[in-house]
């Protein structure tokens, strides 16, 4: 069952939606026989602390704590798992991380950034992806990866930016 998280733009109740993506994600992995192990578990929590992309390095220091440290490859091994089990998606112009709210499948998708707040909108509509495959396949090139990323405002950033307000 795919979830139907609300516009991560727009107030909506977030615990539900981090709590459903959580308990979704011990379905996929108990379906896969994987282990989401504490770590693991832990990491992709954060990642839905909220819609913004997340960077290693705040994942790291967010799970070390006072008398707790917690090294890079442990973090890195973490995401590695997440991102091969379809839970997250690295956005590669920021080089940081979201939760994918259709967890468990291969799809190709398209982000939607906004560079005031990091707040990403993971778009799922096929006609994009069938369109670039189409131009590709009309210069014969083969896709073996595709990655769209969009640069922008999302909507309540672009209201502030248009009030002339500061950014928060
Ligand atoms: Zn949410
Ligand atoms: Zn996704
Ligand atoms: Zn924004």
């Amino acid at each position: 069952m795919p979830l139907m998280p609300a516009k991560p733009e727009y107030p909506h109740d977030h615990a539900q939606c981090s709590s459903d993506a959580l308990a979704e994600a011990q379905r996929i992995c108990a379906r896969r026989g994987v282990r989401l192990t504490e770590t693991r578990q832990k990491v992709l929590e954060l990642i839905w602390g909220d819609h913004a992309a997340v960077k290693a390095y705040d994942l790291l220091e967010q799970l070390s704590g006072p008398g707790r440290s917690v090294r890079p490859p442990t973090i890195y091994r973490a995401l590695e798992f997440l991102l091969e089990n379809g839970l997250i998606h690295r956005i590669e112009s920021l080089n940081a991380y979201v939760g994918c709210p259709q967890p468990g499948g291969q799809h190709s998708s398209q982000f939607l950034i906004c560079d005031t707040c990091s707040i990403v909108i993971e778009l799922t509509g096929a006609d994009v992806a069938r369109a670039v495959a189409d131009e590709a396949t009309s210069h014969g090139f083969e896709i073996t990866r595709q990655t769209i990323e969009v640069h922008g405002l999302c909507g309540p950033c672009a209201a502030r930016h248009a009030e002339g307000a500061p950014a928060p």
